[in-house]
């Protein structure tokens, strides 16, 4: 069932530990197919080397396993929130990459230090406020604080990033953890300038319609 996102899920899982973003068996990716609305979703605490397209777990948007025999990932119920939130949506990637994280560590949004910033999420980066794990609690608070940025600090947990395919929100993982990474140093050398909001709106909408081929 669903072999070619199986496989796209499974690919897109090994850009975490290759950039750095996850340690051990922390983070998922999930990735929606849309004919059928189904979702594929990493099984619970599998090493990252040991992920194949055949272990995947698909569940339905309530979260009952329709084909797969290992646990779904213990976000399971946080993606499928956001699935049956946000129509757009169609890839979730969630992770504890070092730096961001310790930005949700402290509560702190990051703002727009950097054009990189502007350019892939058109505005500050959120932070959620604290959600327990295991429940949809997580996913309320990633649709109530997100807006229409594609990633989101959750307090005291970490990362999650939504796209419009796996691979947007997994570029958005991989984007939100070296931006914070450049935040964070400069904090330390001097207290960066926010760009202003019309220049942010100008350098997002060229860098989304017109950067590259
Ligand atoms: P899973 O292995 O269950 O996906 O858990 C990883 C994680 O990061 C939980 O927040």
């Amino acid at each position: 069932m669903l072999k070619k996102l199986r496989k796209e899920v499974c690919r897109l899982h090994a850009e975490l530990p290759r950039n750095h973003l996850v340690t051990w068996t922390s983070g998922n990716v999930s990735g929606r197919d849309p004919k059928s609305g189904l979702v594929v979703i990493k099984p619970s605490g599998v090493y990252y080397e040991d992920l194949a397209p055949e272990n995947m777990v698909v569940v339905d948007l309530n979260g009952k396993v329709v084909e797969g025999s290992l646990k779904p990932s213990s976000d399971v119920y946080a993606h499928l929130y956001i699935y049956q939130h946000r129509p757009d949506v169609m890839g979730v990637v969630h992770t504890h990459s070092t730096f961001a994280t310790a930005f949700a560590a402290v509560n702190h949004p990051i703002p727009v230090y950097l054009t990189a910033i502007a350019d892939e999420f058109g505005g500050p980066i959120p932070c959620g406020g604290y959600a327990k794990i295991g429940t949809d609690e997580i996913g309320r608070v990633v649709i109530n604080a997100i807006g229409s940025s594609p990633a989101i600090l959750l307090k005291n947990h970490g990362v999650f990033t939504i796209g419009r395919s796996v691979k947007d929100a997994v570029k958005a993982a991989v984007m939100v953890e070296d931006i914070a990474r450049t935040v964070f140093y400069a904090l330390q050398l001097g207290q960066p300038d926010e760009i202003p909001a019309e220049e942010v709106a100008r350098g997002y909408r060229r860098y989304q319609e017109e950067y590259g081929q």
